[in-house]
C-alpha cells in the first residue's frame, strides 16, 4: 500500500476482535503507524444507547475507537451481583461495531488477573465518600483495571460517561497522580431512557413496578433544580429537596442526596461554582445512581 493518509488507513485496518493483551498491542501499533487516534471506551458489556453514545461520538471525530468488555471482579464486593451481571459477548460486538467502534477488546479474568497478581491502585481523595463509602474496594479495582487498560492500548483518549460522576472524579485524579495526564479524558453526558431514567445495564435487573419507581431518581434532580431555579444557593436544602423526592416514592429506598465538588467530591454548603448532585438509591434490590450538574441562577 502506498497510500498512508489516514482517510486511507481507516479503511485499511480491518474491524477487530481482540482477546489478549499481544493482540491489542499489534492492533495499536498497526493503527498508530498509519497516524490514527485512539480513543478507549472501557465498559463491562451489556451495551445499551449510553455506552454506545461514547462510541458513536468518538467515531465522529474520526477517532480509532477501541471498545473493552470486561466484567471486572475487582470492583464487585462478594455480596455484589457480579455472577449475574448481565453477559453478551456477540451483542455486544455487533452493536460496539455498528456504532462506529474499530476494535473489541474482551479479555478474560485470566489474562487481566494472571496467577500471581498482587498490585492495586489504590486512589484516596474523591474516591473517599459516597460510593466509596459503601463499596470499600469498588474504586481500589476500577482504578486498577483502568490504569491497565490505559497501559495496554495506550490511547489519545479515554471515554467516560458522567452516568458514573465519582468514577469520572477518581480517574481523573488518577491520570493526574500517575503523570498519565497525556491521555485527554472526554467525559459524555448522561443519556437517558423516554421517562428521564439513566440508561444502565443494572435497569435490565428491573420488574415493571420498579422500573416506574426508578423515575423518582430524574424526579428528584429535577426538584432540586426547581429549587435552584426559586433562588436557593444552600447546598443542604438542595440536596434536601431531592431526597424528599425518594423518600417519598414508593418502592425507592434513598442511598444519599448530596451536592459535591465535581473533583473532589466534598460536599458543599453553598452552590457558588461548579457542582454536582448526585443520588443514590434501591429499587428492590438494584441499587440505581444518577447526577446532575447544577446550574445556578
Ligand atoms: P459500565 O459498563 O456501566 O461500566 O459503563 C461503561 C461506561 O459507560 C462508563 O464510563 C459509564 O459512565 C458510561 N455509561 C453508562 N451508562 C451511561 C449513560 N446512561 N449515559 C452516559 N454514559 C453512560
Amino acid at each position: 500500500m502506498t497510500n498512508s493518509s489516514p482517510e486511507h488507513s481507516a479503511v485499511a485496518i480491518r474491524a477487530a476482535f481482540l482477546r489478549s493483551v499481544p493482540e491489542v498491542r499489534r492492533h495499536v501499533r498497526e493503527v498508530r503507524a498509519q497516524g490514527g487516534q485512539i480513543a478507549l471506551v472501557p465498559t463491562m458489556g451489556a451495551l445499551h444507547d449510553g455506552h454506545l453514545a461514547l462510541v458513536r461520538s468518538s467515531a465522529a471525530r474520526g477517532e480509532h475507537v477501541i471498545v473493552s468488555v470486561f466484567v471486572n471482579p475487582a470492583q464487585f464486593a462478594p455480596h455484589e451481583d457480579l455472577d449475574r451481571y448481565p453477559r453478551q459477548e456477540s451483542a455486544d460486538i455487533a452493536l460496539a461495531l455498528d456504532a462506529g467502534a474499530r476494535a473489541i477488546f474482551a479479555p478474560t479474568a485470566a489474562d487481566v488477573y494472571p496467577d500471581g497478581f498482587a498490585t492495586t491502585i489504590e486512589v484516596g481523595g474523591p474516591s473517599r465518600g459516597f460510593e466509596g463509602a459503601l463499596r470499600p474496594n469498588h474504586f481500589a479495582g476500577v482504578a486498577t483495571v483502568v490504569a491497565k487498560l490505559l497501559l495496554i492500548v495506550r490511547p489519545d483518549r479515554l471515554v467516560l460517561g458522567q452516568k458514573d460522576a465519582q468514577q469520572v472524579a477518581v480517574v481523573r485524579q488518577m491520570l493526574r497522580d500517575l503523570n498519565l495526564d497525556d491521555i485527554d479524558l472526554v467525559v459524555h453526558p448522561i443519556v437517558r431512557e423516554d421517562d428521564g431514567v439513566a440508561m444502565s445495564s443494572r435497569n435490565r435487573y428491573l420488574n415493571p413496578d420498579q422500573r416506574r419507581a426508578a423515575r423518582a431518581m430524574p424526579a428528584s434532580l429535577r426538584a432540586a433544580q426547581h429549587e435552584i431555579d426559586a433562588g436557593e444557593t444552600d447546598a443542604q436544602r438542595i440536596a434536601a429537596a431531592a431526597r424528599r423526592v425518594l423518600e417519598e416514592a414508593v418502592g425507592v429506598r434513598p442511598e444519599y442526596a448530596a451536592v459535591v465538588d465535581p473533583d473532589t467530591f466534598s460536599p458543599l454548603a453553598q452552590l457558588d461554582g461548579p457542582a454536582v448532585l448526585c443520588v443514590a438509591a434501591r429499587v428492590g434490590p438494584t441499587r440505581l445512581l444518577d447526577n446532575a450538574v447544577l446550574i445556578p441562577t
